[in-house]
């Protein structure tokens, strides 16, 4: 397959079929409508789609951006979106995920978002407007009554209808709990609801006919916080009994944010209940909204790690373009001083190999986390209850981990095109303003960094998560043996040695109560267990790419292994593979102690910082 400059076809079948075996789900009667030639075909549709429809959409959008129009209180959507958004529809991709029971495929989550990952590359504001449809249109699946199932699912399922989620207020946003949105309850059962939402992506465009808002309020009367909320079905408009779309509920649109990337994606205000008509619907039980949403904020969390893998593996694939044409200098490694093309400097291909193992590694956790969503699903027992802990553990991994490097990788892939690469006539620029966005919604990634160290790991019931993350690294070490060399091994098997020291630590100051210690290291713990998670996933590669490479070439290294992988894709594929997670594994994973010390030095000053010596420097 060649390679083209957006997607990375050959890398993502790698992790899908060669490390996670997604074909053998097919084994599950859940699955077993699928198998390896369903996925390809799949794959090569969506691949085909993101690179001829939806990316020729992307430069545009950044350009013309959603609108919003006063008078008519509406908001349009790029020209290009909507052509790229009926292809996506009629190819079926809008049901992909969901249960055939209400017109969508069922295929398991891994593959879905492995074609998430195309689309992401060709234009992360496009793809919102579909993942918040699917999680939206999900949750009616899991929690709705056979009511609202019947009447919103095979709409959404096709795309004919869009989907939210409104959650964040003008005083609600890491703050979920303060939302001031209230519902009265009617004597027909629905409620009324009156307040503002803010920052809602694709909360009104012209893409969809309807759009079904999942939005959480509280209930008069209910108590404060998070424990009081409950979540509503606001539609935009009101469905009449036979289908078909009858008059506006009182849900407008007071405006749209303008932003520094995803201009495409529309960011709006919505006020509810202005003429106190605004009717929503209960979804589930009263007060059980924060429960109910934590379904769609994973999925969505997993949608935006997918959205930092997709982008950044299209900023490396502009990169190693660019950077294959660009002549500049000389070649430091022939002699007489011919002109050389930059991805001969070693600089630049230290910037293409850190890029490289980044993007492998970002994708491969993330449809590692999807694949342990599946199998949670299928599986019975203790390995469902693994598969699960394994999910849990990697969602804000994943999140924050993909996310904090999308603006790192990005800004890299402009480095690489030097000046160019900062002038809005090449695409890297849009890349890295797009990807701004995904470290901050959806859960900021310092309430990540807290939910990973708090929930996940201190406060979980015996560390059960961690254990399970740690059992599959040895699993790994020990299969690696004999075939990777025992450096790489053991630099996984002494990291996840001193992450034990330092999570003991941790947990002694949790027995200590000091709590303030350990939020100040939060974020430097994600740090350091996402460079574990992805040291692993590298080594993880070896054990796959090692055999490869010595089946196809007889060796892994050597002048007649190089000569080898010149005129073979499949063997440069696997060589590269293996030199990105040495790159991995023997330079960027030191940096690992380094967070380590971080976190264990007891260093004080965050603790002491008060805030006049922050605000001293304001003028007073
Ligand atoms: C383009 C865009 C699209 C969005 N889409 C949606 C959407 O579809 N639906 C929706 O409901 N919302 C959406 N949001 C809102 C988004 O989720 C919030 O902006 C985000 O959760 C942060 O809330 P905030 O902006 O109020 O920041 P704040 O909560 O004020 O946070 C400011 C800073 O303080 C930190 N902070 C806050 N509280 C704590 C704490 N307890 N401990 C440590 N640090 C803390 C944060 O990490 C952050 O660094 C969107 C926002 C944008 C910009």
């Amino acid at each position: 397959m060649a390679l083209n400059p957006l997607v990375d076809s050959r890398d993502v079948r790698f992790v899908l079929f060669e490390i996670l075996e997604a074909d053998k789900l097919s084994k599950y009667e859940k699955f077993s409508g699928f198998d390896r030639d369903t996925y390809e075909a799949t794959l090569e549709l969506a691949e085909q789609l993101a690179v001829e429809q939806v990316y020729p959409a992307n430069a545009e959008a950044d350009k013309t951006g959603a609108k919003y129009d006063p008078k008519t209180k509406t908001v349009t959507v790029p020209e290009g979106y909507k052509a790229a958004m009926n292809l996506y529809r009629e190819s079926g991709f809008s049901g992909l995920g969901n249960d055939p029971e209400w017109g969508g495929t069922g295929m398991p989550e891994v593959v879905c978002r492995a074609i998430m990952d195309y689309f992401s590359a060709a234009a992360v504001a496009f793809i919102t407007y579909d993942t918040l449809k699917g999680g939206a249109s999900r949750l009616i699946e899991n929690f709705g009554s056979d009511e609202l199932k019947k009447i919103y699912l095979e709409k959404m399922v096709s795309g004919q209808w869009g989907g939210t989620m409104c959650l964040t207020e003008p005083g609600a946003g890491s703050d979920v709990g303060a939302l001031k949105t209230k519902a009265v309850k009617q004597a027909d059962g629905t409620y009324l609801l009156t307040g503002q939402k803010i920052f809602i992506t694709a909360g009104d465009n012209d893409m969809f006919e309807n759009i079904i808002h999942p939005v959480l309020a509280r209930i008069e009367g209910d108590p404060p916080g998070t424990p009081g909320i409950s979540i509503f079905i606001v539609p935009k408009y009101h469905v009449k009994p036979d289908g078909s779309l009858g008059e506006r509920n009182d849900i407008m649109t007071s405006g749209i944010e303008h932003k520094m990337g995803i201009k495409g994606s529309a960011t709006c205000s919505l006020s509810l209940g202005d003429n106190g008509k605004c009717v929503g619907w209960l979804l589930g039980e009263e007060r059980q909204g924060m429960k109910i949403m934590f379904q769609m904020m994973n999925e969505a969390r997993l949608d935006v790690a997918n959205q930092a893998s997709g982008c950044c593996s299209a900023a490396y694939m502009h990169s190693i373009t660019y950077a294959k044409n660009r002549i500049q200098g000389s070649d430091p490694a022939a002699k007489g001083g011919a002109p050389a093309l930059i991805i001969k400097h070693p600089d630049v291909k230290r910037m293409l190999l850190w890029m490289k193992s980044q993007v492998e590694a970002m994708r491969m956790l993330t449809l590692l986390a999807a694949i342990s969503g599946d199998l949670s699903h299928v599986e019975q027992g203790e390995k469902a209850k693994e598969a699960k802990a394994m999910l849990d553990f990697l969602i804000p991994l994943c999140k924050a981990g993909n996310t904090d490097l999308a603006w790192l990788v990005t800004s890299e892939a402009m480095q690489v095109y030097g000046g160019y690469g900062y002038c809005s006539e090449y695409p890297v620029e849009q890349f890295a303003r797009d990807c701004k966005i995904l470290a901050i919604y959806e859960g900021t990634n310092g309430i990540q960094s807290m939910d990973l160290t708090m929930r996940k790991l201190l406060m979980n019931p015996e560390m059960y998560n961690y254990s399970v993350f740690k059992k599959k690294i040895a699993e790994t070490i020990e299969k690696a043996k004999g075939i990777v060399d025992e450096k790489y091994v053991a630099a996984v098997r002494d990291g996840v040695t001193k992450m034990d020291a330092t999570v003991k630590k941790l947990a002694e100051l949790r027995d200590q109560k000091k709590m303030l210690d350990i939020l100040a290291i939060a974020t430097p713990l994600q740090n350091a267990m996402r460079m574990l998670a992805h040291a692993w996933m590298h080594l993880w590669s070896m054990t796959v790419t090692i055999p490869k490479l010595k089946a196809i070439a007889g060796d892994i290294a050597g002048e007649k292994v190089v000569n080898l992988v010149k005129d073979n894709m499949e063997a440069a594929f696997y060589y590269g593979r293996v030199l990105s997670a040495r790159f991995y594994l023997g330079s960027e994973f030191k940096h690992f102690q380094g967070y380590l010390d971080y976190i264990t030095s007891g260093e004080q000053a965050v603790i002491e910082a008060f805030d006049e010596i922050f605000t001293g420097a304001l003028p007073q």
